[in-house]
């Protein structure tokens, strides 16, 4: 049975440094202009597992692909669960993940959901903060620059039976990235999908696992079809109330200065990006609703001028502006499709606590160096 196998003195992180670094000069130009996971560094964490061993072999070594049986499970049934977090650099120097905690946590659940062993929270901070180590030169300095953490567990094996694996691999990768749209667009337009949908009650929707985006495409592709840059889902049953993007949660901001949010009711992913943001808005005195939203109500909210804006959150985008909204029957902007007052204060409010450019009195960040 899948359980917690993890012994102390089997924990502590091993580091082989690896022998083939990428050159300096060759790493200052990918850092340059690094996009999004499209920059890899030099090394990557790996924890290893089966039932009678339980979590072991811990260590950060040289990046390196894996060689796998191709009846591995996670090449046939999606046995996969995945995590993403970003190191900054701070002003004075040093380095600071943003609520690794959470990370963890949520993790361990996804574990749970998807059959396979949940890692101890605290391996999976050594694990992160052990690469952030290894690897801190390869953090950009510019602006948006942050070391992007890719955190996740693969089933392992050989066999094509309908059970889950009892091996494991859990690894943690880093890429350089900057701003995660290109070209510093000020808004992302959205296409309703209305033939497919992301999760449903009982499903998958609340852990983050790999299935759940490969069934999801489909409709990111049918968005850009339609001229837009990001696909949102309805809800599974009557299909008219606003889940989330594909990879990011959704806020909404009314001209009374208050906030809404769809609930976490099983469907929709828990994001720290939200967490954190509900957060800041309670503290800036801003009303805050976690209530579902139809589709229809944000139509005639954004016609009628209620709604003032709206914007997408998560890691890798930070908090993104939606500009335009399009479905099957129309379509429509939102507050001019200027950034709103309310979406700026709330991201430079995040980023600054993330980049250590203001105090944390959440204690929300952790220095690693
Ligand atoms: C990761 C993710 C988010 C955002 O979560 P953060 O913790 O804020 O990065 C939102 N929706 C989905 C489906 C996700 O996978």
């Amino acid at each position: 049975m899948i359980g917690e196998l993890y012994v102390e003195d089997k924990s502590r992180l091993a580091f082989e440094p690896t022998t083939k670094p990428v050159p300096a000069d060759e790493r200052a130009k990918l850092l340059a202009d690094p996009g999004f996971g499209r920059v890899f560094t030099d090394h990557m964490a790996i924890i290893e597992y089966d039932e009678s061993k339980g979590w072991h072999d811990a260590r950060v070594t040289a990046r390196h692909p894996f060689k796998m049986d191709p009846a591995s499970p996670v090449l046939h049934y999606a046995q996969e669960i995945f995590e993403g977090m970003k190191a900054y650099r701070r002003p004075g120097g040093g380095v600071a993940l943003f609520r690794p905690d959470a990370n963890a946590r949520r993790f361990a659940k996804s574990a749970i959901r998807l059959a396979m062993p949940p890692l101890p929270e605290e391996m999976f901070l050594e694990s992160v903060r052990g690469l952030v180590r290894a690897d801190r030169e390869w953090i950009p300095e510019t602006e948006d620059g942050s070391l992007y953490l890719r955190p996740f567990m693969i089933a392992n094996g050989s066999f094509l039976g309908m059970r889950p694996s009892t091996e494991f691999i859990y690894a943690v990768i880093a890429s350089s990235v900057g701003a995660y749209f290109k070209g510093n667009a000020p808004s992302v337009s959205l296409w309703v999908t209305r033939e497919y949908v992301r999760a449903a009650p009982g499903g998958t929707g609340e852990a983050k696992c790999g299935g759940n985006y490969a069934g999801s495409l489909i409709a990111q592709a049918e968005a850009i079809r339609n001229g837009c840059d990001q696909v949102v889902f309805l809800d599974a049953i009557e299909r008219r109330w606003v889940e989330e993007l594909g990879g990011m949660n959704v806020f909404f901001v009314f001209d009374d200065g208050s906030i809404r949010t769809p609930p976490l009711d099983g469907t929709i992913l828990h994001g720290v990006t939200r967490d954190s943001l509900l957060t800041l808005a309670r503290d800036m005195g801003a009303p805050v609703r976690e209530e579902p939203y139809s589709i229809e109500q944000w139509k005639a909210d954004a016609e009628s001028g209620r709604l003032t804006e709206a914007f997408a959150c998560g890691t890798a985008a930070v908090v993104t502006p939606i500009g335009r909204v399009k479905g099957v029957d129309g379509e429509f902007t939102i507050g001019g499709q200027s950034v709103g007052p309310l979406t700026m204060r709330l991201r430079s409010a995040l980023v600054d606590i993330q980049r250590g450019h203001a105090p944390d009195p959440y204690g929300w960040t952790e220095r690693v160096l």
